[in-house]
């Protein structure tokens, strides 16, 4: 995305936000939107959102989904979904889950990770991490099923991604677990594989450039549904999970290793 067009953007979101400064980064030198964060940088603690600002932000989710997605025909995936699938969650969440594409279960409900993937993403987050499922948001890169879930293709991703960028700048996430290759290398605009992608921290700027807004620190791990044909790989995400949860002073509750080692 060009810088006219990653300011354009920002603008529309922040218009539903009804936010007015416009977030200028000072002083960023030109390093690769996939340079990874310094260990040692500084995680500075927010307040918690007011009630009133989770509102505005629910509301203006309600408003791309309602309006832009649930009748979205930008790729010829909208011939053959059920439902949309946007996303569930907290509007404020520290934390958001991106998966690759909705599959059956979810195309017959409209939420996301709810098949057995979704039991192992749950069991992740609740059991693992000790969080609650709806304090966390999850989403996906494409709001339409593939059929045969297939891989997404490179069209569909096109078409859809901006949803997702407007989900990530309306939730402001403290951190981004990107589920698999193609939400990783989606996010990360790179065709590096998940494996050598996950377990170290990564840049993402919603902008599609460093000179506009934060970088929000993304976690590539494995994907649940490849984590269930390959249970021994489980000990790995969990070891990324457990950076995050580090990163973001989440006690990991002593419980917790049998279901994911
Ligand atoms: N796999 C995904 O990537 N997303 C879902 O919502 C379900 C399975």
């Amino acid at each position: 995305m060009n810088l006219a067009a990653a300011l354009q953007q920002r603008f529309q979101t922040d218009a539903l936000l009804g936010i007015r400064a416009l977030p200028i980064s000072p002083g960023h030198s030109h390093v690769s939107a996939t340079a990874a964060v310094e260990p040692s940088v500084t995680i500075i603690e927010r307040p918690p959102a007011t009630a009133e600002e989770s509102n505005r932000r629910l509301l203006a989710l309600s408003v791309i989904d309602d309006q832009e997605v649930k009748p979205c025909t930008n790729c010829g995936l909208h011939s053959t979904r059920t439902k949309t699938v946007f996303g569930v969650g907290s509007p404020t969440a520290r934390i958001m889950f991106i998966g690759e594409a909705p599959g059956a279960d979810e195309d017959t409900s409209g939420i996301p990770f709810v098949g057995r993937a979704g039991q192992l993403l749950t069991d992740m987050i609740q059991k693992g991490m000790g969080l609650k499922r709806e304090d966390v948001y999850i989403c996906n890169i494409l709001k339409c099923r593939p059929p045969g879930n297939r891989t997404p293709a490179t069209d569909e991703i096109a078409a859809c991604k901006g949803y997702l960028w407007r989900q990530i700048e309306i939730i402001q996430p403290e951190v981004i677990i990107a589920l698999g290759a193609p939400a990783a290398q989606t996010l990360l605009n790179t065709r590096e594989g998940i494996g050598r992608l996950r377990s170290r921290w990564h840049n993402f700027y919603v902008s599609g450039t460093e000179l506009v807004g934060e970088p929000i620190p993304i976690m590539p791990t494995f994907h649940p549904a490849y984590l269930l044909r390959s249970p021994e790989e489980k000990g790995k995400a969990w070891a990324d999970l457990k950076m995050v949860m580090s990163r973001l002073s989440i006690p990991i509750p002593s419980s917790t290793s049998s279901i994911l080692i």
